[in-house]
């Protein structure tokens, strides 16, 4: 049998990667394990203004995720890149099957995160990157002077609409409401937003063009009228971008772990899950705030309490 860590954090968003420090520092033998780039989603955020501590200005998502990578690497946590295809989680050994081989450990910490919800219209795969767009900070600068489209209406959809008001020609917000969600402040400065316009009980029913995303149907949630939308003939193009909430990255762990009804992971307060030995730790957990620092407080708990578990089992 190979080598067996203390501890596999699974996912080096911020929460594996507020356990891979507190781990390191508590000295157990951790492996990160991560399939993509460090910081999960907000690998792909422009701005971080409210992470305690963060840069006054200029603080970037992949600079926050850069320090915390440091700090990782200080305390010495192994790191691996590899995509987990199946676990197996009972007992006192747990077994991680990987693209490049297997994991094995004596706790697992299962850090992984979310992805943006599909916007749900007809023929949505197909112009994914052809117009349709789940991250303005990638994404903006190909809609230079373009119409623009945000499906959504919490803090998301509204920030980042008011974001791509710097690249698009005009961008309409549509909300399958008549009020948003997002914060008060939020809303008062989006209302303020030159180019910013709202579309009110709408939903996007299809989307549709040749090779890139020019005409889609909205239809009205309160009187079922279907409306098409074109792209301007010289502009040949719009872009659409949905920010309509997240769905748990679990798929993995399912029939393995609890899960509950929408997907995410239970925990007591001590971020474990339903097996002895496995614990989870941020956006994949059912929560009401979904932010760095409720993710890298979920990863500094579990952590502590897998380092407990482990010294149960001496
Ligand atoms: P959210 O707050 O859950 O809002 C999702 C929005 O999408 C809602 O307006 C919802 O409409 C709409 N929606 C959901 N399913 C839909 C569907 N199938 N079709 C059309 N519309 C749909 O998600 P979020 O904006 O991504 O924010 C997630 C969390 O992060 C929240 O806690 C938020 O406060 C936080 N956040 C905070 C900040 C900040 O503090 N600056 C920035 C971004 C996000 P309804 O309103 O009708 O339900």
């Amino acid at each position: 049998m190979g080598k067996i860590y203390d501890l596999i954090i699974l996912g080096a968003g911020p929460a594996g990667l507020a356990a891979g420090i507190y781990a390191g520092r508590d000295r157990l033998d951790t492996l990160i394990i991560e399939k993509g780039q460090d910081g999960g989603q907000i690998a792909i955020t422009n701005e971080i203004e409210n992470y305690p501590g963060s840069k006054l200005e200029g603080e970037s998502g992949p600079s926050l995720i850069a320090r915390m990578t440091a700090q990782v690497e200080k305390f010495g946590a192994q790191r691996e890149s590899d995509t987990i295809k199946s676990v197996e989680l009972d007992g006192d050994v747990k077994t991680l099957h990987g693209t490049k081989g297997d994991y094995q450990a004596k706790a697992v910490i299962l850090a992984l995160g979310a992805h943006p919800r599909p916007i749900g219209c007809k023929n949505e795969e197909k112009f994914v990157g052809r117009g349709i767009s789940f991250c303005a900070t990638c994404d903006a600068g190909f809609f230079e002077d373009f119409e623009v489209y945000v499906v959504g209406g919490g803090n998301s959809a509204v920030e980042e609409a008011m974001y791509l008001t710097h690249y698009a020609r005009k961008v309409t917000v549509i909300h399958r409401r008549d009020a948003l969600r997002a914060d008060e402040l939020v809303q008062e400065k989006a209302f303020k937003t030159p180019k910013l316009e709202f579309m009110w009980n709408s939903v996007v029913e299809e989307v549709d063009g040749d090779d890139l995303l020019n005409k889609m149907i909205v239809k009205n949630t309160k009187t079922g009228e279907l409306t098409t939308i074109e792209a301007d003939p010289e502009d040949g193009l719009f872009g659409l971008f949905g920010f309509i909430g997240y769905l748990p990255n679990t798929d993995v762990v399912k029939g393995a772990v609890e899960l509950d009804e929408r997907g995410y992971i239970p925990t007591d307060a001590d971020m474990a899950t339903n097996v002895p030995g496995v614990f989870a730790a941020g956006d994949v957990r059912p929560k009401s705030l979904r932010q760095v620092v409720t993710a890298a407080a979920d990863g500094a708990i579990a952590a502590k309490a897998a380092y407990r578990y482990i010294d149960s089992l001496k």
